[in-house]
C-alpha cells in the first residue's frame, strides 16, 4: 500500500454516486467506513479478480485511516484485522484504488477487475508476524461470502504479488493459500517437493527458460518469452514461488518450482486456458 495505487487517470475520476446508497454488501458481522476514495468500474465491469493484499503497517487502524483519507488516493474494498474484526469502506460494485500497476492475464485495468482485501499485517519491512488464526478464519469467511456474489474463478483469487511481481510482496509466503484451498477459494496445488538440482536462475538462456516463461505467461503472470532469465524472471518466479511454493522463495526455477507449475496448470478447467 503505497502511493503507486494512486489513481492517476483523469478520466474515471468522477464519483457518480451521490444517489446511490451504498453500505455493506458483506452479511458477516462488518463495520461500515467509507472511504472517498472510489469511482465506478470502467464500462461498469463485473468483478473476475479478488485480490489480497497485507497492510505493511503496525496497526489495523493506522491503515484503515490512510485508506480513508482523501489526501492518499488508495483504498481497498474490505480489510480484515489481526482479531478477525471486518472494516467494509467501498462498495463492491465500485472500484478502489489497491492495485496500482498491475497485471494478470491480459488484464491491466485490475482495479476495475477486482475486489480487494487488505489483510493486516505489518509486513516483510516490519518483522513479518504469521497470520493469527482468528484473521485466517475471517478473511476465509469473508473471501467465501465475496466468491457466492460473483463469477471470480478459482485462478483468478490472486495476491498483490501475482499481479505486481516487480513492486509488491504482499500478501506473502506465511500466507496460508492452501488452507483457503481446502476451504474451496481459490486455485492451488500441492507444491512438488524441493531437491538438490541448481535450477535455472539469472543469466541463464535456451529454450529451457522459454518454456518456464512460457508456462508463467499461460497461468497468468506478466512474463516475457525471450529465453532470457532476466531480473523480470527472477520476479515472477518469487512471486509465483511466495503463493504455490512457498517453502523456498529464491527467484530460482528448480524441478520443484517448474513441476508445481506445470501442475497447477494442469488442473486449471480447460476453458480458461483458451
Ligand atoms: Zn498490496
Amino acid at each position: 500500500m503505497t502511493n503507486t495505487e494512486t489513481n492517476t487517470d483523469e478520466t474515471l475520476n468522477e464519483n457518480e454516486n451521490e444517489h446511490e446508497t451504498l453500505g455493506l454488501d458483506t452479511t458477516l458481522e462488518a463495520v461500515w467506513r467509507p472511504s472517498p476514495n472510489y469511482q465506478p468500474r470502467r464500462d461498469n465491469r463485473k468483478p473476475n479478480i479478488l485480490l489480497l493484499h497485507y497492510t505493511a503497517m503496525e496497526k489495523p487502524e493506522w491503515a484503515i485511516e490512510r485508506l480513508c483519507d482523501e489526501e492518499t488516493g488508495v483504498s481497498c474494498h474490505y480489510l480484515v484485522a489481526e482479531d478477525g474484526a471486518i472494516t467494509q469502506m467501498v462498495s463492491e460494485s465500485k472500484r478502489a484504488w489497491h492495485a496500482g500497476h498491475s497485471y494478470w492475464a491480459g488484464e491491466t485495468d485490475i482495479n476495475s477487475a477486482s475486489i480487494g482485501i487488505e489483510i493486516a499485517n505489518p509486513g516483510h519491512e516490519l518483522g513479518y508476524p504469521d497470520f493469527p488464526e482468528a484473521q485466517m478464519q475471517a478473511v476465509e469467511a469473508l473471501c467465501k461470502d465475496i466468491l457466492s456474489r460473483h463469477d471470480i474463478p478459482p485462478s483468478h483469487v490472486l495476491g498483490h504479488s501475482d499481479v505486481a511481481p516487480r513492486r509488491k510482496k504482499d500478501p506473502g509466503e506465511k500466507f496460508d493459500w492452501a488452507r483457503l484451498y481446502r476451504a474451496g477459494i481459490g486455485h492451488w496445488v500441492e507444491p512438488e517437493p524441493i531437491g538438490d538440482d541448481i535450477g535455472l536462475r539469472q543469466g541463464d538462456k535456451g529454450d529451457e527458460v522459454r518454456y518456464l516463461q512460457k508456462l508463467l505467461s499461460d497461468y497468468g503472470y506478466l512474463s516475457g518469452i525471450s529465453g532470457r532469465y532476466s531480473k523480470e524472471t527472477v520476479q515472477v518466479v518469487t512471486a509465483f514461488q511466495r503463493h504455490f511454493r512457498p517453502a523456498r522463495v529464491d527467484g530460482v526455477a528448480d524441478r520443484s518450482t517448474i513441476a508445481t507449475l506445470e501442475k497447477l496448470l494442469a488442473a486449471l478447467p480447460a476453458k480458461q486456458l483458451a
